[in-house]
């Protein structure tokens, strides 16, 4: 397999932004695809104005920032992907887009090309199942926000060459990142432990033992958690993580520990989704 110098990432929203920002911030060229031209220039401008605030950070230099934004490709066309020797899909957690994505991404990138998924929960077996090379397809796991989580998490289906996996783990130590490679089971390892984290919060403030902010207050406080649950639903997006929870709760076969709350499934529906929609748990007008 050729080195990893071009990345394409499918899906330009919170998750595809960050990991082309980390990849562009290592150096290598990142082209982001989205349904659409305004969505990727919203992406782009998101990214240009986070490596500004780098520069004013002093964390780096205007000239290191510059070429950084040079790196950045932006693209309609699926078939600009063509020469990438990575592909990571973040596009949102549902399986037939996915599928559709692998299929098209199959026809389009060549054939050494490794295609990976940055899902948090769904069956990398079943993504890759509709397609003639699943031995290329793994999981890649970014948690967010991706420049700055040291883990990611490189998952395995049932059809993935170990050479995949060798390559995925290389290249996230060549981005410093420190990987995990797991089995493809329903939220792997840190969605899985995460969905009491969000459930039984859901359920003590729903039974009105603690309200939002002091449940928030009291994991962080004295918890010494770095977020609390409802600041951390708020930064994942409450669809997301919503969505996350029932293909988890779904794929344990209806295990009741896994359950979605409704709150969760109201607040989708109010278009309440957390920070990217300026309102979720917390307010962020400001
Ligand atoms: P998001 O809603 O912020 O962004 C999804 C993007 O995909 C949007 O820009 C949308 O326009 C685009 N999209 C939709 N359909 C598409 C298609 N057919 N082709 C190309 N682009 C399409 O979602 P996100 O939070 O970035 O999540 C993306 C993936 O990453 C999901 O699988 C999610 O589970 C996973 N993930 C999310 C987080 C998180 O904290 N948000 C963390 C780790 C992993």
């Amino acid at each position: 397999m050729k080195e990893i110098e071009k990345v394409g990432i499918v899906g330009s929203g919170t998750m595809g932004a960050g990991i082309a920002q980390l990849i562009i911030q290592n150096g290598l060229t990142a082209i982001i695809y989205d349904i659409d031209q305004e969505t990727v220039d919203r992406a782009r401008s998101a990214i240009e104005s986070r490596l500004d605030r780098l520069v004013e950070k002093k964390r780096a230099s205007a000239n290191e920032v510059n070429q950084f934004k040079n790196h950045l490709l932006t693209s309609s066309d699926l078939s600009e992907l063509s020469d990438c020797q990575l592909v990571i899909e973040a596009t949102p957690e549902n399986m037939e887009i996915k599928r559709s994505i692998f299929r098209r991404l199959e026809e389009v990138c060549s054939n050494e090309a490794i295609l990976a998924t940055n899902t948090s929960s769904l069956s990398i077996t079943e993504i890759s199942g509709q397609i003639q090379t699943p031995k290329r397809v793994a999981g890649f796991h970014f948690f967010n926000p991706a420049p700055v989580m040291p883990l990611v998490e490189v998952i395995h289906g049932l059809k993935t060459a170990p050479d995949t996996v060798k390559s995925l783990v290389d290249f996230a130590k060549r981005i410093h990142k420190s990987p995990v490679v797991c089995k493809d089971t329903p939220g792997f390892i840190v969605n899985r432990v995460a969905r009491p984290f969000y459930g039984e919060a859901l359920k003590i403030m729903n039974e009105q033992v603690a309200t939002v902010d002091q449940i928030d207050r009291i994991m962080k406080k004295v918890g010494n958690f770095k977020m609390g649950p409802f600041e951390l639903q708020d930064l994942i997006g409450i669809d997301i993580n919503f969505a996350v929870t029932k293909s988890v709760h779904a794929s344990f076969h209806g295990e009741t520990r896994f359950r979605p709350h409704y709150i969760q499934e109201r607040m989708v529906q109010a278009g309440s989704l957390g920070r990217k929609t300026k309102g979720g748990f917390f307010s962020y007008d400001t």
